[in-house]
């Protein structure tokens, strides 16, 4: 197969294109990256892929040898011609040139599982400018895969991946910690990709969980109490529920944090996922 370098210099050539970067466009360049990211996501003959962002499809032509179906999602309509004249050839490729924002996922898996296509697995280098609101959508869309196999910047996958309560957890890591357990595939140089981006990107991936870790009462309370505890990092937490309204007076968190024998100076940011559970089910138990 011809080097994945020389075919992107080919292709933006032949098309007189450059990358935008307000859309993100770090095509990927390494052979060896793209076989790891398809081999970490176990693609085969019974999957859909829903890849986000295909670009000029480096990693596209591979998801196409070895799954049963691709559905690719790209918003920037200069690269759909150029996708359909690369792969005329395949009969398991689709495209839509839509924002993936805007896509109703739940609705495209519902219509393309069938008896071929026993399992739904998203595989994407992702437009760095939207990772989080991409995997938040994904995980909170509660959608029928298996698994999500992205690259994205490094900084953010610390985050994501990051055990709830460790020193690097922030507020989207008690969110993926309920929705799946995560890896780290591997990190990616800046050489790997023309243009180069400015920072060191990483392959995570996330696989959904059958059930979550916490039982809740309420996801919508649990994630507005994370959300809240967070904002205001400095702050104990007692001064962030305080500030963010979920409880009303300092007293009151304070006969609280008597019950669940929370330390009244602890920060939001040191409470593992289970004192989170706890403490959201007690708030939807009382009348605060
Ligand atoms: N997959 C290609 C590769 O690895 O070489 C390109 C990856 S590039 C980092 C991200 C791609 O996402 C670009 O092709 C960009 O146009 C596309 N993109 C940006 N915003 C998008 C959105 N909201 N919806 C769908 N695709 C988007």
């Amino acid at each position: 197969m011809e080097k994945l370098i020389d075919k992107t210099k080919f292709i933006l050539n032949k098309y007189k294109l450059s990358a935008n970067k307000s859309l993100g466009q770090n095509f990927l360049i390494n052979d060896a990256v793209v076989e790891n990211i398809v081999d970490s996501a176990d693609v085969n003959k019974e999957d859909l892929i829903i890849e986000i962002g295909p670009g000029l499809g480096n990693l596209t032509e591979y998801l196409l040898e070895r799954a049963g179906k691709v559905i690719a999602i790209e918003l920037d309509n200069r690269m759909i011609e150029i996708l359909q004249d690369r792969f005329s050839l395949y009969n398991n490729f689709e495209i839509l040139n839509q924002d993936v924002l805007k896509v109703n996922l739940n609705e495209l898996i519902k219509v393309n599982k069938n008896n071929e296509i026993k399992t739904v697995k998203i595989v994407a280098n992702l437009p760095y400018y939207i990772t989080t609101p991409i995997i938040m959508k994904l995980l909170e869309d509660k959608l029928d895969i298996e698994s999500i196999t992205v690259m994205i910047q490094k900084e953010v996958a610390d985050r994501l991946i990051a055990i709830p309560g460790d020193k690097l957890s922030g507020a989207i890591t008690y969110c993926v910690y309920y929705y799946a357990t995560s890896e780290s595939v591997t990190i990616v140089e800046s050489n790997s990709f023309i243009p180069e981006p400015s920072v060191d990107s990483e392959v995570i991936k996330l696989t959904i969980r059958k059930n979550h870790p916490v039982e809740l009462k309420s996801e919508e309370k649990f994630f507005e109490l994370v959300k809240t505890s967070f904002m205001q990092r400095r702050k104990t937490l007692i001064n962030s529920l305080v500030n963010g309204r979920i409880v009303s007076n300092k007293d009151e968190v304070k006969a609280i944090f008597d019950k669940l024998k929370l330390d009244y100076n602890i920060r939001g940011e040191k409470l593992t996922i289970e004192q989170f559970a706890e403490l959201s089910n007690y708030l939807c138990n009382s009348e605060i």
